[in-house]
């Protein structure tokens, strides 16, 4: 199959290939990569019989911007009467009203979008071992997590089961997971992107973005959903730059290094491959300086305080009443509330709720949330401070390569410490990208992330496209 969407578009346009056919290469895959658990749902019969439709558009010359592109879902978004679960036991039987704008946006443009992916429950995890419907597995080694929350919608692009994917990033589960398997995973500006349809977990924080092979088709992608809807209070007014044009430039950037980053915790062989490309990057004429990110130290507990307090409010609303599922047995009203909630929800949901409703408490608003909020903004002026001086800032996506099945899985902080790089452009909201640099000494694929300006999406995925063809 053709290995970005430019390529494949040509063949199309040639009459070389067909979307059928690149429809029933996808779906082979699926069923060929059945172990790795990365969809919960697939949608086949309606797959083929849109790829017939945009078949026939193609030949009359009408077809959309991503005619025939294959994508897959994070089942965090909704598409209308169609299961939506977030991984989660209590949505088990959910159909949503509508689609999310951002989904809609890329049907609107003839892409397929071919079934829906396994996520931690509620997008709430590093590891994908926190849905309800059972673990996904790193295709590079199966004994592997994926990362997490989008764990699923990952392996589908490492896997080849689709071309791109959508996950969501509140504080990395685009970039981790991506890092994990050795693709593309970009989480744009907060704001960039509509999260009409996006189940809430933090919303202050949550970020619709696409998984691909290379930066090409993130940069399409993005370009078709990004933009301001109504639907979205939050979403923004600026302009959409023209992301796939612009991403093949070599300007002479300026890029930022935070020494700090760099120390202790950090797997060997990460740090050295970054060091390389740095050092590649000063050698071919990019200006590389040393900057101080003071506050970032604090990003894991802030995250983890400003999260769950907004995590313990959004999903109040799984009652039992409104959404999904009841449980079968309750003398009265709060009995029904207390065992749909108790029978719905997995541990790590609860343990979030739970410190969300604690840090949110009249007497200890002040102690936990509200410093939080301070710390949040110390780390934001931390970032204008520094791109007063950088035009990006490279770091890690991640402390190691892919860890084992259920290796962190009995002790919640040694797993919060993944997303110790990650978290602060989702305090701060900028957008940043993950892309892959190469291997460690088990072939485990190496991240390596690049944070930029506010809406300056072009230039982080420039750096982006340049480090992947020259570095
Ligand atoms: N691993 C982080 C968490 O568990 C990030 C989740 C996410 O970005 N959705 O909160």
């Amino acid at each position: 199959m053709y290995n970005d969407y430019s390529a494949l578009r040509s063949g199309l346009d040639a009459g070389k290939t067909s979307v059928l056919e690149a429809v029933k290469y996808y779906l082979d895959n699926i069923k060929k990569g059945k172990h790795l658990n990365a969809f919960l749902s697939v949608f086949e019969e309606e797959s083929l019989a849109r790829a017939a439709e945009i078949d026939l558009k193609l030949k009359n010359k009408s077809a959309g911007k991503l005619a025939g592109m294959v994508i897959a879902v994070k089942d965090v978004l909704s598409i209308k009467s169609r299961t939506l679960t977030c991984g989660s036991k209590i949505l088990q039987n959910f159909e949503p009203l509508y689609t999310a704008t951002a989904v809609k946006r890329l049907i609107d443009e003839d892409a397929i979008i071919i079934g829906k992916t396994n996520c931690d429950e509620f997008a709430m995890g590093s590891s994908n071992e926190n849905s309800a419907y059972g673990i996904v597995k790193n295709p590079v080694d199966n004994t592997r997590v994926p990362g997490g929350s989008s764990g699923g919608s990952a392996v589908a692009v490492a896997a080849g089961m689709c071309m791109v994917s959508l996950g969501t990033d509140t504080g990395g589960s685009i970039r981790q997971p991506a890092a994990l398997c050795g693709i593309v995973g970009l989480k744009p500006t907060y704001g960039r992107i509509s999260r009409k349809g996006l189940t809430a977990f933090a919303s202050s924080f949550d970020c619709i973005g696409p998984f691909a092979k290379n930066i090409a088709d993130a940069a399409l992608v993005l370009e078709v959903m990004a933009g301001h809807d109504n639907g979205d209070s939050t979403s923004a007014e600026n302009d959409v730059n023209d992301y796939s044009h612009n991403f093949e430039f070599r300007d002479k950037l300026t890029i930022g290094i935070v020494p700090d980053l760099f120390e202790e915790g950090l797997q060997d062989e990460i740090r050295l491959q970054i060091k390389e490309v740095i050092k590649k990057l000063a050698s071919d004429g990019f200006v590389i300086k040393n900057i101080s990110l003071p506050n970032l130290k604090y990003s894991i507990q802030a995250y983890y305080i400003l999260t769950t307090a907004e995590a313990s409010s959004n999903l109040a609303r799984y009652d039992g009443a409104r959404y999904g599922v009841r449980a079968s047995s309750y003398n009265d009203l709060e009995e029904m509330y207390v065992n749909s909630r108790t029978e719905g929800f997995g541990a790590e949901v609860k343990r979030r709720i739970m410190l969300g409703t604690y840090v949110l408490s009249a007497g200890y608003y002040d102690a936990y949330y509200r410093k939080a909020q301070k710390v949040r903004r110390l780390i934001k002026n931390d970032f204008v401070k520094a791109f007063k001086d950088v035009d990006l800032i490279i770091t890690p996506t991640t402390p190691t390569t892919a860890f084992k099945i259920g290796e962190k899985t009995d002790d919640p902080l040694e797993m919060y410490l993944n997303d110790v790089y990650t978290t602060s452009s989702n305090l701060s909201g900028n957008p940043a990208l993950s892309i892959p640099i190469g291997f460690d000494n088990e072939k485990l694929p190496v991240g390596l992330q690049i944070i930029g300006r506010d809406f300056d999406e072009v230039s982080v995925l420039k750096l982006g496209n340049y480090i992947m063809r020259n570095c």
